[in-house]
């Protein structure tokens, strides 16, 4: 795997690949990387020719100096995991090198209001800075298939939204999301979990599934209380958001349109780590 930490290196390799005919993968993550990330690299291999993953922890998405300050950043095993999945490349950059002399969100995107509620209502700014990051990742890698996992479905929405508003030549590949043998999701907050309250956490996907039984038999407000009042019962246990909503564009499912697929979609905070989940029926 080649390890590359310049934009001017990376920018004109893949440009050169693509002309020599190669299908260019790319998988943007902030490492801590699990088997989850390792899933989106497969896939990545088995659609592209090159595979091309970054890791970079932006500063700009995180609205908690405290999130961003604990984050994870196991750099060696990363290498390690990324090498053992056949990963081409490895954009692994400085700040500067994606930003150059900014330091904060400069642009404004036309999100489609995707990004006010769910994880947006709770991290404002958020998604902006995910937008812009995004977009320089593309400029630089020049992909034609960028890996996002469904864990983080409205950031799927979005950067479709995204990619398509700027008419960004790049197909998005929503991958399924890798679970702990518990049915956790996996994700690179969890090793900030006990071991115990890390196997307890199986009930958010527990409580997802439940409420896909109940989907023909109660109202979506019925199971969204339901789903919150279950989970807020387990100690150290905090729902931010439980919600069923058009999959489509993350609005609330009244009854009166056809919805072709429905998302349950939740937000937990469990022992103060903040754990997403979603499952969608088509
Ligand atoms: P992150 O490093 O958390 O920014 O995640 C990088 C990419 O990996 C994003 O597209 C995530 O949605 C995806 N991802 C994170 N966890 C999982 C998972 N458990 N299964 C599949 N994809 C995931």
């Amino acid at each position: 795997m080649q390890i590359i930490k310049h934009r001017s290196e990376l920018t004109p390799l893949s440009t050169r690949l693509r002309s020599e005919g190669a299908k260019i993968g790319f998988v943007p993550t902030m490492g801590a990387l699990h088997q989850g990330h390792i899933s989106l690299v497969e896939q990545s291999k088995n659609r592209t020719n090159i595979t091309i993953a970054s890791i970079f922890v932006n500063p700009t998405q995180f609205n908690d100096q405290k999130d961003l300050d604990k984050y994870p950043k196991p750099i060696e095993q990363d290498i390690a995991m990324l090498e053992a999945a056949g990963c081409d490349i490895l954009y692994l950059p400085q700040a500067d090198d994606i930003y150059g002399p900014i330091t904060e969100v400069t642009d404004t995107f036309d999100l489609g209001g995707l990004d006010l509620g769910l994880e947006g209502a709770s991290r404002p700014g958020h998604f902006a800075g995910v937008a812009q990051v995004v977009k320089f990742l593309l400029e630089i890698t020049r992909p034609d298939i960028l890996f996002l996992g469904q864990k983080d479905y409205q950031q799927c929405l979005i950067l479709t939204q995204l990619v398509g508003s700027l008419q960004m030549p790049v197909e998005i590949a929503m991958c399924p999301i890798y679970r702990e043998p518990n049915g956790l999701a996996m994700s690179s907050r969890n090793v900030r979990l006990s071991a115990d309250i890390r196997q307890k956490a199986g009930a958010i996907y527990a409580t997802l599934q439940y409420a896909v039984t109940l989907i023909p038999i109660l109202s979506p407000e019925e199971i969204q209380q339901t789903a919150i009042a279950s989970l807020n019962t387990l100690a150290n246990f905090k729902v931010d958001y439980f919600l069923i909503l058009n999959a489509k564009n993350l609005q609330p499912i009244t009854g009166q349109e056809k919805v072709s697929a429905i998302l349950i979609i939740t937000a937990v905070i469990v022992d103060g780590v903040r754990l997403l989940d979603n499952i969608v029926m088509e």
